[in-house]
């Protein structure tokens, strides 16, 4: 990933811990980053899902899930949430208030045109979940291992048993690496706290970048131009 498009209000990727408040003069219908808000988009992998990227964003800021699914569009209930889905978010906005690239924000949806070859429920990989990282990939019936580790890829919760639907909604959003039904991590740990080296080895990240541009540039368009949005 390229640093180019950092929309921190730092040079260098900070190492943060998790704020325990919003960091935000936060408009409810709008994130009005008045005060600055912390992101990287070094912190992201290509092909890095929606809720992956939305929950980076509330750890670094402190946000909750409602205040960021309203940035997926003016009308969405929070409470209800959106699919997560290309022509279900309205992208023009999403790309104005999270300040990332066009084509990161469509490669991190699923497909239009391809309801129903996605898995109804979230679908994560225990390893990567521990290092921050849900690709858009894992959401996909084609798919049944992660690229880094050769790990199966999971939906059922290993405390309650039960699954979450992915849909951008306020519980989903606002529980980042943990379910959403009964608040246990994903994984053993959660991420570590952000910093200026990637929590994931290296041949690792290499190995999900590779797959997800082999798999997946094509269908994406990556190489669109981000006015197209
Ligand atoms: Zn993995
Ligand atoms: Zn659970």
């Amino acid at each position: 990933m390229q640093p180019a498009v950092c929309s921190s209000t730092h040079k260098e990727a900070p190492a943060l811990i998790a704020p325990r408040f919003p960091i935000l003069n936060l408009d409810e219908r709008r994130l009005t980053p008045a005060l600055g808000f912390i992101f990287d988009a070094r912190w992201l992998l290509p092909g890095e899902s929606i809720v992956s990227i939305l929950w980076k964003f509330a750890r670094a800021n402190g946000l909750p899930g409602h205040a960021l699914v309203r940035l997926m569009g003016v009308d969405i209930d929070p409470y209800e949430g959106v699919e997560p889905i290309r022509d279900a978010v309205d992208l023009k906005h999403l790309r104005r208030m999270l300040l990332l690239p066009g084509k990161v924000l469509r490669a991190s949806l699923l497909e239009s045109g391809q309801r129903g070859r996605h898995h109804p429920v979230f679908r994560y990989c225990r390893q990567c979940t521990s290092l921050g990282h849900h690709s858009v990939t894992y959401q996909m019936f084609s798919e049944r291992r992660c690229p880094a580790r050769r790990q199966k890829l999971e939906t059922k919760c290993q405390h309650c048993g039960q699954e979450t639907p992915y849909i951008l909604n306020a519980s989903l959003v606002g529980s980042p690496y943990r379910c959403a039904r009964c608040g246990a991590l994903y994984a053993i740990r959660s991420p570590p706290a952000f910093a200026t080296k990637p929590a994931m080895r290296k041949e690792h990240r290499i190995a999900i970048a590779r797959h997800f541009h082999n798999r997946m540039a094509g269908s994406f368009c990556l190489d669109s131009d981000d006015h197209d949005l």
